[in-house]
C-alpha cells in the first residue's frame, strides 16, 4: 500500500484530482489519506484549447466555464470519479506515532516539509522531519530551513529517495519513507527497529581520534596532544560522534579537572592546537579541516630559507 501512497502523496500540484479505482483507492479514502471520491468531469475549452478535470455534482454542468480563460465555451467529455491526496494525513499521523495523540506537527515549507516531532534520547536531542520528495523541489531552500534549525543531529524521513544525497550531511540522516513506515490497512505502523536505529546510532567522524587519544588526525595532518588536551579532545570527540555539531567548552574543561581556573581557550590550547579547533558563542569544535599554518612572507629578492624550522 506504500508505493502506492507515496506516488500520490508526491504528485504535483499536491491538489490535482486522481481518477478513483475504487476498491483499492477505498481503504485510504477510509483512512483519511484521499478524499471521499466525487463526480468529476472532463471540461475541454473550444476558445483556449484546454483539458482539465473539475470535480462538480450534476446540477453544475450547464454553468460550467473554462477554468483557465473563463470561455463558456466548453464541452464535457467525461464522466468518472476522482479523489484528492489530503496532504496534511500524514504528518499529522506520523507526528502523533512518534509524540503521542496530542502531538501536531510543524509545517515548516508548506505542503513540502514538516518537523514532526522532536525526541529526546541518551544520544541527545534529535528532531524528525518529513520531507514530500519529487522531481521539482526547492533543495537549497529546504537545506536552508533545515539548517536554521537548531540540533544536533536531524532525522529526515522523505517521501521517496530522488535527489536526497545533497540533502544528507553527517548530521542529517536521510532515510526513505518505506524503511521508516509501512501503511496497513488499519493505518500507519512505525518500523520501531529502524528508526530506534538512526536516532541512536553514532554519526560519522570527519577526524580521527582514537587511544590514547594523543594525535588528532585531520585531513593531511596531525596534531600531537599532550596531557590533558588529551581529555579534551576525547570528550569533544564524544560529543560530536552522538551529534553535538559543537559543545560548551567551559563544561568540557571542567570534565578535564585543570588546576588553576580556565577562563579562556587560550589558557589551554597554543595557535597550533587553535588550528585544530574552532570556538565561538562559548563553545568549542574540531574544525572540518585544519587551518593552514602562516608562515611569514619572505623580504623581497631573499630566497626562503630554513622555512622548516616554523613548521616544526
Ligand atoms: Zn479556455
Amino acid at each position: 500500500m506504500l508505493d502506492r501512497f507515496i506516488s500520490w502523496f508526491e504528485i504535483e500540484p499536491a491538489s490535482a484530482l486522481l481518477p478513483y479505482d475504487g476498491w483499492a483507492m477505498s481503504k485510504f479514502v477510509d483512512l483519511g489519506a484521499l478524499t471521499p471520491p466525487r463526480r468529476t468531469r472532463q471540461v475541454l475549452c473550444h476558445a483556449c484549447g484546454d483539458q482539465h478535470p473539475r470535480q462538480l455534482p450534476l446540477w453544475a454542468d450547464p454553468e460550467v466555464t473554462c477554468g483557465t480563460c473563463g470561455s463558456k465555451q466548453v464541452e464535457l467529455i467525461s464522466d468518472h470519479m476522482s479523489v484528492q491526496i489530503r496532504l496534511p494525513w500524514l504528518p499529522s499521523t506520523f507526528a502523533r506515532l512518534l509524540s503521542g495523540p496530542t502531538a501536531v506537527p510543524m509545517e515548516l515549507i508548506p505542503e513540502r516539509l514538516w518537523r514532526l516531532t522532536t525526541t529526546t534520547t541518551s544520544a541527545g536531542r534529535a528532531p524528525v522531519y518529513l520531507l514530500r520528495s519529487g522531481w521539482h523541489i526547492d533543495q537549497l531552500g529546504i537545506k536552508a530551513v533545515l539548517g536554521q534549525e537548531e540540533s544536533a543531529r536531524q532525522i529526515l524521513i522523505t517521501s521517496s529517495l530522488l535527489l536526497n544525497d545533497q540533502i544528507s550531511t553527517s548530521h542529517r540522516i536521510v532515510i526513505p519513507m518505506d524503511e521508516a513506515i509501512r501503511i496497513e490497512t488499519e493505518g500507519i505502523q512505525l518500523n520501531h527497529r529502524r528508526l530506534g536505529t538512526v536516532v541512536t546510532a553514532p554519526l560519522p567522524l570527519w577526524f580521527t581520534l582514537e587511544p590514547p587519544y594523543n594525535r588528532l588526525i585531520l585531513g593531511g595532518e596531525t596534531l600531537v596532544l599532550r596531557r590533558k588536551q588529551k581529555r579534551f579532545m576525547r570528550l569533544l570527540k564524544e560529543k560530536h560522534a552522538i551529534g553535538f555539531p559543537s559543545f560548551d567548552w567551559r563544561e568540557l574543561a571542567e570534565e578535564c579537572k585543570y588546576s588553576r581556573q580556565i577562563t579562556s581557550l587560550s589558557q589551554i590550547f597554543s595557535d597550533e592546537v587553535r588550528r585544530f579547533i574552532d570556538s565561538g558563542h562559548g563553545h568549542v569544535w574540531i574544525r572540518k579541516e585544519a587551518v593552514p599554518r602562516v608562515i611569514d612572507a619572505p623580504p623581497n629578492n631573499v630566497e626562503l630559507q630554513d622555512d622548516q624550522s616554523q613548521i616544526d
